[in-house]
């Protein structure tokens, strides 16, 4: 069977036909490196290295280019420096944080079984090259020969009105667009829709000679600097972009613009995939409501990184993705009959059986190869399953390892949680409900829920709990 993926452009799953099949290309937008990781960004992480792997199974290792880039220019690294280290030079304080956060994702996402991408380019080394590579800033030099980006106050800003057809990935025509537009028009723009290619920078914030016709230093825009990249290691059309689905619009779209504006072509990737979101617990994830879960607290808890992985893969990664802590006990306990027979052959093959291999092909069925490997799991080619969805080098002890640091975690927390509920109920008795909702409280902060039931014979309130993170 051959490889069919769903494109957000045709909006239609269709079979994948590679530009050059000795050199297939994938850019898959990474992360801004200020903070943790989240769960959710953990999803196209995943994602594409399934769909990694799998070009690699189709056309060999040596045949498929993967770069993901690193953000490590952005307002929010700057607010992120300038807090921490209130005392430090900007520029040191915003290399501490890039650092440290793209230290900790690497960390973080070997520990989720990722392979490394062939490219990881940083978007602070795309700005200006002197290797002939394309860069940030000819790449905007070029859309203002052209005609489709002007100079105005120091800014360089895309006209989008030189587009005709911008809008397609995200189906939406430019009258719609500006129809439902919230953003608050600079009166430098053109058009309300038209985007920043490049900025002047602020006292004390990083800054880079301008594009030609600006006098004062200033630094890109973020949707420029994939166009740049991408274009710098993939070349001007290539096969497949991919990222969350909240990245469609406006910076996909925009992606978009600047690179077929820039090189005069139709496309700039054939295919582009897009993951869906993911929530906690039935609920959008967001610091406020005290839900965000972080990839690190996830394996300091005891979670081992493969039934992250497995949870995650689960779900196509077309649907919305509901995170909870019964799914992650189900998937604990999935791998934990995989990997419990002694016997597990850990001997390499090369030998992936049709039927699991196809499941994939069809757009990342990973649920259904999912349920394939079930039936594969006292098989020989167990192993070599596995690894085609990642649990790679898996030989049961590290689960067995994860396992036993999960029922320390969990005997840890039973003890402080219980003596809690019991003064609660004692509070309760006492009808000292002030006393009984602290206590609540106090769980509810450590992210314990209760559940109270009447006993049906004694009548009395008994208390249950989970954890709801
Ligand atoms: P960001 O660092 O916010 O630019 O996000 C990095 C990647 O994570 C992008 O591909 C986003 O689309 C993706 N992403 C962010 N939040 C979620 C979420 N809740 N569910 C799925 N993907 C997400
Ligand atoms: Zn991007």
């Amino acid at each position: 069977m051959a490889l069919k993926l769903h494109n957000t452009l045709t909006r239609q799953k269709a079979e994948f036909e590679p530009i050059d099949p000795s050199n297939v290309r994938m850019y898959v937008c990474g992360p801004t490196v200020y903070d943790y990781a989240h769960i959710g960004n953990a999803r196209p992480v995943i994602v594409f290295d399934v769909l990694f792997r799998l070009l690699r199974q189709i056309y060999g290792p040596q045949h498929v280019t993967y770069v993901r880039n690193i953000t490590d220019v952005d307002d929010k690294i700057n607010a992120r420096a300038a807090r921490d280290y209130p005392n430090l030079p900007l520029n040191e304080a915003i290399r501490k944080v890039t650092e440290a956060t793209e230290k900790q994702f690497h960390a973080d996402i070997s520990a989720l079984g990722v392979l490394p991408p062939t490219f990881e380019p940083r978007a602070t080394e795309y700005i200006h090259r002197d290797d002939g590579r394309e860069d940030m800033v000819s790449l905007i030099e070029t859309l203002v020969d052209r005609g489709h980006a002007y100079v105005a106050e120091n800014h360089v800003l895309f006209d989008v009105e030189s587009m005709p057809d911008y809008g397609r990935l995200s189906n939406r025509s430019l009258d719609e667009m500006e129809a439902g537009a919230r953003v608050e028009v600079a009166p430098y723009k053109k058009g309300p829709m038209d985007f920043v290619l490049w900025k002047p920078a602020k006292p004390g914030e990083p800054a880079w000679p301008s594009p030609s016709g600006i006098d004062v230093p200033g630094r890109p825009g973020w949707h420029i600097e994939c166009s740049a990249m991408a274009g710098a290691l993939l070349g001007p059309v290539f096969d497949i972009h991919g990222g969350g689905i909240d990245l469609t619009f406006p910076h996909h779209e925009n992606e978009i613009a600047q690179s077929r504006c820039a090189h005069e072509t139709s496309v700039m990737a054939n295919v582009w995939l897009h993951n869906g979101f993911l929530q906690v617990e039935g609920e959008k994830m967001s610091k406020s409501l005290g839900n965000f879960v972080t990839i690190h607290e996830l394996l300091v808890a005891g979670w081992p990184g493969e039934v992250l992985r497995l949870n995650m893969l689960r779900t196509h990664y077309r649907q919305p993705i509901d995170w909870t802590q019964a799914g992650l006990e189900e998937s604990r306990k999935i791998l934990t009959h995989w990997f419990s027979r002694e016997e597990i052959d850990t001997s390499d093959h090369a030998n992936v059986p049709h039927d699991f291999l196809d499941a994939l092909k069809d757009d990342l069925n990973t649920p259904k190869a999912i349920a394939e490997l079930h039936g594969y799991a006292s098989s020989k080619d167990f192993k070599s399953l596995g690894a085609a969805l990642g649990f790679l080098g898996f030989d049961g002890e590290t689960l067995r390892a994860a396992e036993q640091r999960l029922a320390e975690t969990a005997h840890s927390l039973a003890s402080s949680v219980e003596p809690l509920i019991a003064a609660r109920l004692e509070a309760r008795k006492r009808k000292d409900f002030a006393e009984s909702d602290r206590i609540r409280d106090e769980l509810a902060q450590m992210g314990i829920a209760l559940k109270d039931t009447k006993n049906k014979e004694t009548g009395e309130i008994e208390t249950t709990w989970e954890l709801t993170r």
